[in-house]
C-alpha cells in the first residue's frame, strides 16, 4: 500500500538552518520568558503580517482564553458552531456561555444577519472564525458591534497571511488570534499569538500571559502561563523565510484541484477568488445530495486508498455533550451548519503535495 495521505503535512526548514539557534539558545541558557529569539519573532511577524502589535503564546487555545480575560468578556458571547472545538472551549473556560449562531452558506462563516436576533443584555462580544481563513463579513459585523456595544475577538486560527483590499484581515475587530499549530499553514510545532491595536493593550496581554506579573513584586491579574519558548520561536523565525514560497505551492494545487473539481455538477469548491491575497489553508467541497457519492462515501473510498480527507467541521461544536443542551444548539437553530457539517469535506493539501496525487485524489472523488 502506498504511503498514507493526510489532509496535511508540516514543512519543515531544513534542519541545519534551525541548528544555530539550538546552539544559541544551549550557550545563552535563555529557555524562554521573553528572550531574544521570542522578541525578534514578535518584530519579524508584525513586519511581515503588516500588524503593529503581537503576543506570541505557547498554543492558539491560550490565545482565545487569554483574549476574552484581556477584555473582561463575561455573559454571553456569539459565535459559530462551524469551527473547531477550541473556539466555543475558550469561552466555557471563561465561565462563559456560547450562544451559536448560524453560519452563511457561501462562506460558511457566522452570518452576520442572524447576529442581532440572538443579542440579549447578557451579551458583551462576538466571536467569529475566519474559516479557512476567507474573511468573515468584517464591516456588517462591526456594525453591529457599534450598535450593540459588543466587543469582537476574531479567531483568526486559519488566517494567517490573509489580506483584504485594506491589509491585514488580523487588523480587524478588537482582538484577533492566530495558532500555529503543526497542522496550520505557518507552525512553531505548538504555538499562537494575540494581535492587538495599541501597546497598552499588548501590555495588559503580556502580562496575562506569564501569571499576571506586571514586574518582580507586582501581579495585577490572575494570570496564566501562556508563555511560548525560545525553541518553538526560533522555529518561528526559520519557518518564516520560507513561508511565501510555501503560500506559492499551496497556490498550484489549490488550482489544480479546482482545474479538475470545479464545475462538476453536484460538487462546490469555495470562491476565494475575491480575495485580494489567500493563505490557502485548505481545501474544502461541498458534495451536494444530488451528486452521485456521498460525502462519507467519498471519504471512506479515500481512506481505503489510505488518503486521509478531513471531514473539518463535522459533528459542529453545538452536538459535543458540553454543548448540546445549550438552547441556541438545536438544529432549528441551525440549519445551514448542519447542512454544511454533513456535505464538507477538505481534501489534502499541502506545500510538498505530489501533483500526480492531486489527480489520483480527483480521479477518485469523479469515478462513480
Ligand atoms: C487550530 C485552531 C485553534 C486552536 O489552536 P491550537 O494552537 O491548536 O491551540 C482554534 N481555533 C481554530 C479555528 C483552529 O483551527
Amino acid at each position: 500500500m502506498n504511503e498514507p495521505i493526510y489532509v496535511t503535512k508540516p514543512t519543515l526548514p531544513p534542519l541545519a538552518e534551525v541548528l544555530p539557534y539550538l546552539e544559541q539558545i544551549w550557550n545563552s541558557r535563555q529557555l524562554t520568558n521573553q528572550g531574544i529569539f521570542h522578541q525578534q519573532l514578535e518584530a519579524a511577524l508584525c513586519e511581515y503580517l503588516g500588524i503593529q502589535h503581537i503576543s506570541l503564546f505557547a498554543n492558539g487555545t491560550l490565545a482565545l482564553v487569554t483574549a476574552l480575560q484581556t477584555l473582561r468578556i463575561t455573559g454571553e458571547v456569539i459565535t459559530t458552531p462551524f469551527s473547531f472545538v477550541a473556539t466555543a472551549h475558550s469561552l466555557l473556560w471563561n465561565g462563559i456561555t456560547p450562544v451559536f449562531v448560524d453560519i452563511d452558506t457561501n462562506t460558511l462563516n457566522l452570518d452576520p444577519n442572524k447576529i442581532e436576533a440572538a443579542i440579549t443584555p447578557r451579551t458583551s462580544a462576538i466571536l467569529p472564525v475566519h474559516v479557512y481563513g476567507q474573511p468573515c463579513d468584517i464591516k456588517l459585523i462591526q456594525e453591529i458591534a457599534n450598535i450593540y456595544n459588543l466587543k469582537i475577538i476574531y479567531d483568526a486560527a486559519h488566517a494567517f497571511g490573509v489580506e483584504d483590499n485594506e491589509g491585514s484581515l488580523l487588523q480587524y475587530g478588537d482582538l484577533s488570534i492566530l495558532s500555529f499549530h503543526a497542522t496550520k499553514v505557518f507552525t512553531t510545532f505548538e504555538g499562537g499569538a494575540i494581535i492587538s491595536p495599541d501597546k497598552k493593550t499588548k501590555t495588559r496581554i503580556d502580562y496575562l500571559k506569564n501569571f499576571g506579573f506586571a514586574d518582580e513584586i507586582t501581579v495585577m491579574a490572575p494570570g496564566i502561563n501562556g508563555k511560548m519558548n525560545e525553541f518553538q520561536a526560533a522555529v518561528g523565525l526559520v519557518q518564516l523565510k520560507y513561508i511565501d514560497a510555501a503560500l506559492t505551492k499551496r497556490q498550484n494545487i489549490d488550482a489544480q484541484y479546482r482545474s479538475m473539481l470545479n464545475g462538476v455538477d453536484g460538487i462546490r469548491c469555495l470562491n476565494t477568488n475575491y480575495i485580494k491575497r489567500y493563505n490557502y489553508s485548505y481545501f474544502p467541497i461541498i458534495i451536494e445530495p444530488k451528486y452521485h457519492s456521498s460525502r462519507d462515501d467519498i471519504y471512506a473510498k479515500l481512506k481505503s486508498q489510505n488518503i486521509h480527507a478531513r471531514r473539518y467541521f463535522y459533528p459542529l461544536i453545538s452536538n459535543f455533550p458540553m454543548y448540546r443542551n445549550l438552547p441556541s444548539a438545536s438544529y432549528e437553530n441551525l440549519p445551514n451548519a448542519t447542512k454544511a457539517a454533513i456535505s464538507v469535506l477538505c481534501l489534502p493539501i499541502y506545500p510538498d503535495l505530489d501533483p500526480f496525487m492531486v489527480e489520483k485524489i480527483c480521479q477518485s472523488i469523479l469515478e462513480k
